[in-house]
């Protein structure tokens, strides 16, 4: 039997890197950037003003205090995304607006709160003088040219996952477009005579096909593009038909089929398309699983077969085809959060598997606290949708006791719970 890690690891050398594609930039949004960004300009590109206030010479303002105003004759105004045609000497100031850029001869900006203006205004009109009531120093309330990103330097580097702060980086560059590593397709086939869709009624000895959308689900949140199959019937006939219809897919993933005992019609299939192997990992819910590579035409296509019961194929996926499709987009840490919390249920292992269960986090004065959310049967997926972590119980551990410590792989991940 593999262990969890062992069967990660066979997996992952079958993938590598997809290719890049250029992407607008919000359609970027949490992919991983395929080039090394480069700024053409400046940014800010002129200096400019921090604050609203007065653009002056700081000399002028020399030995300024409310009791002994500098008084400075006001010779224009600007806003931001506009240039001043006039020039401020030592006697006269510009009412400038923030981010408006500095006019020349100005060195500096005192705040419209170290100014009386208040007190000259006149029916909203700019005064003609200004009194500054503070000295200020050369190069007060200007942000330089640059300050931010100067031209020609490096500011995003390929690898990066772009998180909304470097798709603003980029549109402050003016990028429109970027390059990032294309999103994997995986294609979902479900396989099993009892599966109806859930476009069709439900006849008697039949259940919904459950898996292709819980799968799909999965692989749109991990930032795959799903590729529905529909349901495959357990006949070599459909099963292979079906299969070959996944020929432009990075990934297939089928559902079923793959345990022991199992209706041979899935083994038989898959081995003859390709290379499989059927692995039992020493994990539950989740033990058989199937790998290989399918030759689809000239295509090569890594193959995972899950398990068929609801529970285990979502356990799994997130276990090993999570991991793969992060390692395809270019992502380095497959993690997912794991805590450390106070277990509130006794769990039994009887055969030296890893548990993966369900379990509701909840956090109480500092301490997080995991229980068990009801059945655990692999069949109930209902408790999947009741648990926002999975305790995590290690092989060799015979039985967690209440109140023991354990650690739960977080399915979702919020700070407060
Ligand atoms: P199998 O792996 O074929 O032995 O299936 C194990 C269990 O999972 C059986 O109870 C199946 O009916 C169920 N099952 C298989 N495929 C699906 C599916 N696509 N959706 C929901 N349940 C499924
Ligand atoms: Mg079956």
């Amino acid at each position: 039997m593999l262990s969890v890690e062992e069967a990660l690891e066979k997996i992952l050398s079958y993938f590598h890197v997809l290719d890049a594609e250029d992407e607008l930039i919000l359609d970027a949004l949490g992919r991983v950037l395929a080039e090394d960004i480069h700024s053409t300009i400046d940014i800010p590109p002129l200096d400019n003003a921090a604050m609203d206030g007065y653009a002056v010479q700081a000399q002028s303002t020399e030995g300024a205090s409310p009791a002994s105003p500098r008084i400075l004759r006001v010779v224009g105004e600007v806003a931001a995304g506009y240039i001043s045609r006039q020039e401020v000497g030592p006697q006269t100031a510009i009412r400038i607006m923030t981010g408006a850029p500095i006019p020349r001869g100005a060195d500096a900006v005192v705040q419209f709160e170290d100014t009386d203006e208040e007190k000259r205004k006149t029916a909203g009109k700019t005064p003609s003088e200004i009194g500054i009531l503070r000295q200020v120093k050369k190069g007060t309330n200007i942000r330089l040219a640059g300050e931010d990103i100067s031209s020609g330097s490096l500011v995003l580097q390929a690898g990066t996952v772009l998180r909304p702060q470097e798709i603003g980086v980029l549109a402050s560059l003016g990028r429109e477009v970027v390059s990032v590593i294309r999103r994997p397709v995986v294609a979902i086939l479900a396989t099993g005579d009892e599966l109806v869709d859930i476009k069709e009624p439900l006849t008697p000895g039949k259940i919904y096909n459950s898996n292709s959308y819980s799968l799909a689900a999965q692989v749109l949140r991990y930032g795959g593009v799903p590729q529905i199959l529909g349901i495959a019937r357990d006949s070599i006939e459909d099963l292979t038909g079906k299969i070959k219809q996944a020929r432009d897919a990075d990934l297939v993933i089928t559902s079923a089929g793959v345990s022991v005992g199992e209706y041979d019609v899935v083994k038989t299939v898959l081995s003859q398309m390709g290379e499989i192997t059927f692995w039992t990992v020493r994990m539950k819910p989740g033990k058989p699983l199937a790998f290989g590579i399918l030759k689809l035409g000239k295509k090569r296509i890594p193959h995972l077969g899950l398990p068929g019961n609801p529970v285990s194929s979502m356990i799994a996926f997130e276990q090993f085809a999570r991991p793969a499709i992060l390692k395809m987009l270019g992502k380095k840490d497959y993690s997912k959060p794991v805590i450390v919390a106070k277990s509130e249920s006794r769990i039994v292992n009887t055969d030296g598997r890893r548990i993966f269960a369900r379990v509701r986090v909840t956090k109480r004065d500092g301490q997080y606290f995991a229980r068990l959310v009801g059945p655990q049967g692999s069949g109930i997926l209902t408790s999947m949708a009741l648990a926002n972590g999975l305790m995590i119980v290690p092989e060799e551990k015979q039985t967690v006791e209440e109140g023991e410590e354990v650690q739960v792989q977080m399915l979702d991940w919020n700070q407060d719970l």
